[in-house]
């Protein structure tokens, strides 16, 4: 069974009179251990699209199966639920909360979730490890350079570990050099077995992943 499956998928935009077809019949599936790329131009769909891998938003129209669950018959609290349990979120601006420390940062999903203090100090060590960056743990998001804070963004969606990583344009507010960093960090955390989704309009970003789904006017493009 895929990790996903979307099959049919469509959600329309209402602007005026005029829908705005912002998918249209889109189908994939996305395997365990898979590292894929969705790659498109502005507008062609993709935030809509990660909105429904997400469980952020429901399609209007088709199939999406998320390690099993048909997600358009959930509600919006188990949606929410499944979202925390699946995805792990990574943005292009890191997000990360100015007053708290990396790893209260880290921490905070954690606590939501209701997991107890002891183990969350196991989970997030683990999880700042896991990025190198422990030694960092006390710093604030402005104490740390551009590429360290979306190190903390992946190991705070790592934390609890979801069995897929979705990442939006994760390289986009970095120079070349730390996002190239960032990508070496997503390959090393699929060699481990993680599943990886990277949102993104960058062929060069795009080309590092193992399968590239491009998509254009809300249309899958082969
Ligand atoms: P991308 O992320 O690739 O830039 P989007 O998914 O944001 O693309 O947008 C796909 C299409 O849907 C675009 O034509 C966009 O203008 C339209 N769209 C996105 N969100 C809305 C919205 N909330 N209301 C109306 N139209 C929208
Ligand atoms: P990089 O080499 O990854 O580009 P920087 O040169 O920006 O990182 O930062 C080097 C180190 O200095 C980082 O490990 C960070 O913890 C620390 N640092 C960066 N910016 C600040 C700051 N504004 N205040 C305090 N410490 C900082």
């Amino acid at each position: 069974m895929p990790l996903i499956h979307c099959e049919g998928v469509s959600k329309y935009y209402r602007m005026g009179d005029e829908p705005v077809h912002a998918l249209d019949n889109v189908s994939f599936d996305v395997e365990q251990g898979e590292f894929v790329a969705i790659m498109g131009p502005s507008g062609s769909g993709k935030s809509t699209l990660m909105n429904i891998i997400g469980c952020l938003d429901v399609a209007d129209q088709g199939q999406y199966d998320l390690d099993g669950t048909a997600v358009a018959r959930l509600k919006d609290n188990q949606l929410a639920e499944i979202r925390n349990r699946k995805i792990g979120f990574v943005f292009q601006s890191f997000n990360l909360l100015p007053r708290l420390s990396a790893y209260e940062n880290v921490e905070l999903p954690l606590t939501y979730r209701g997991v107890p203090r002891k183990e969350r100090a196991i989970l997030v060590t683990k999880a700042l490890e896991s990025v190198e960056l422990l030694d960092r743990k006390a710093h604030r998001p402005a104490e740390l350079s551009g590429g360290q804070q979306q190190r903390i963004a992946i190991a705070r969606a790592l934390a609890g570990d979801p069995p897929i990583l979705l990442a939006d344009e994760p390289t986009g507010a970095l120079d070349t050099r730390t996002g190239q960093e960032i990508m070496e960090l997503l390959k090393r955390l699929h060699a481990l077995g993680r599943t990886i989704i990277v949102i993104t309009h960058d062929p060069a970003i795009a080309s590092q992943a193992q399968r590239i789904i491009r998509i254009r006017d809300g249309r899958i493009v082969v």
